[in-house]
């Protein structure tokens, strides 16, 4: 066993050079620890916003590190629940948590540790590659008014290298753009939403993010039909020219022109995809005084400060300067203040505003 740090929290994993890999004894991935601050993150706030402890659920919990997390740098679990198939990653948790006296062990298939324990304040599902097999059991497993954090790592069908994979799997199109990531998560959460409109369920996104190879977005659980007709309004497609970079939303495929109104080029599209609201602004404001911020890395810190301002842009996408085709380009933070625009976490050259395409368009025209 060697022993690692993440966050504050000291734990203890088999071997040195194998854990990164999905066939090691136990799998641990360092480049997630960004995924758990915002785990720890998000439950503080929502702990906070209901005046509660949580009953949480790790059904896919490897070394225990996110639960370990949670117990060591908060005070915000009551009893937490934790299920690997891997039967040593089990033992591996047991002695990570063994100072901790409420915690559950369990060693099924997900679905079936779902379909036996229910009723959960938050479930988090961090699969290999698609979450889509667990989503029907989370969904239900959940109580109503819980959060669920899903994780998704096949972000190369997401992003459009694999576009027939994307339909199989989220039932959408993807769209190569300049700003491919935010399809991407957009696509996962339509589908994730559209997974729960089945059992007449809302989920509610509340925080969601790219970052390196994953794709995590939180949702709350409601059951009101409102609600659902709400957040399907929010569904849609985003028609998008390749050549003049023009792009529109549309609620209908029907409506979506052959060929781009801008400039008369092929119009390509995305979607269907949620293009609402990702961010609960209220959840935010709690996270911004977080004390568990000062134990985060400095990529995460600089995500979230990302993050805490382009919740604001109602936008589906960014733009890149780039894609204007100028030999020299404009500052990005003289571009955040000529188009009212925010940094996206998205991407380090992105910008993001709500100012029309064809305002931004004439802004680099007269530039250089
Ligand atoms: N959540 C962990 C963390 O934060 O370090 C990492 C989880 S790792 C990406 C995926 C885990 O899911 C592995 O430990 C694997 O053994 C487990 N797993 C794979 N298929 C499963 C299934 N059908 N049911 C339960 N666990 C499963």
């Amino acid at each position: 066993m060697i022993e690692l740090k993440e966050g504050a929290t000291s734990f203890k994993i088999p071997t040195e050079d194998s854990y990164l890999s999905s066939k090691a004894d136990v799998f641990y991935n360092p480049h997630m620890a960004i995924n758990r601050d915002f785990t720890i993150l998000i439950l503080e706030a929502y702990s906070i916003l209901k005046s509660k402890k949580l009953i949480i659920a790790d059904p896919m919990c490897a070394s225990g590190i996110r639960v370990l997390r949670l117990l060591k740098e908060t005070n915000v679990v009551e009893k937490a629940y934790i299920n690997d198939i891997n039967k040593k990653a089990i033992d591996v948790a047991r002695e990570n948590l063994k100072d901790y006296q409420n915690v559950y062990y369990f060693n099924e298939d997900a679905n079936l540790f779902l379909l036996q324990n229910k009723g959960f304040d938050y479930i988090d599902i961090d699969p290999f590659g698609s979450p889509v097999e667990f989503l029907d059991m989370a969904i239900k497993s959940l109580r109503y008014g819980g959060l669920v954090g899903i994780t998704a790592t096949d972000t190369a069908s997401l992003s459009g290298a694999y576009p027939f994979k994307a339909i199989r799997r989220y039932g959408s199109k993807p769209l190569e753009s300049e700003f491919y990531h935010e399809t991407a998560l957009r696509i996962l959460i339509k589908s994730i939403i559209e997974t729960a409109f089945k059992f007449d369920i809302a989920l509610i996104p509340v925080f969601a993010f790219s970052y390196r190879h994953f794709l995590r977005a939180f949702f709350v659980k409601e059951k009101t039909i409102a609600k659902s007709i709400e957040l399907y309004k929010e569904f849609g497609y985003i028609g998008y020219c390749h050549n003049c970079k023009f792009r529109k939303g549309y609620t209908c495929v029907m409506d979506l022109p052959k060929y781009c109104p801008c400039c008369g080029d092929f119009f390509d599209y995305g979607g269907l995809l949620f293009m609402g609201p990702i961010y609960d602004k209220h959840l935010i404001d709690i996270m911004k005084d977080s004390k568990t911020l000062k134990f985060f890395s400095k990529d995460a810190k600089k995500l979230f400060d990302i993050i805490k301002e382009e919740a604001h842009i109602k936008s589906p996408w960014f733009y890149k300067a780039n894609i204007f085709g100028k030999p020299t380009m404009p500052k990005l933070q003289y571009i955040l203040k000529k188009l009212k625009a925010t940094k996206t976490h998205f991407s380090p050259e992105g910008f993001k505003t709500d100012m029309d395409f064809k305002d931004i368009k004439e802004f680099f025209e007269k530039w250089g």
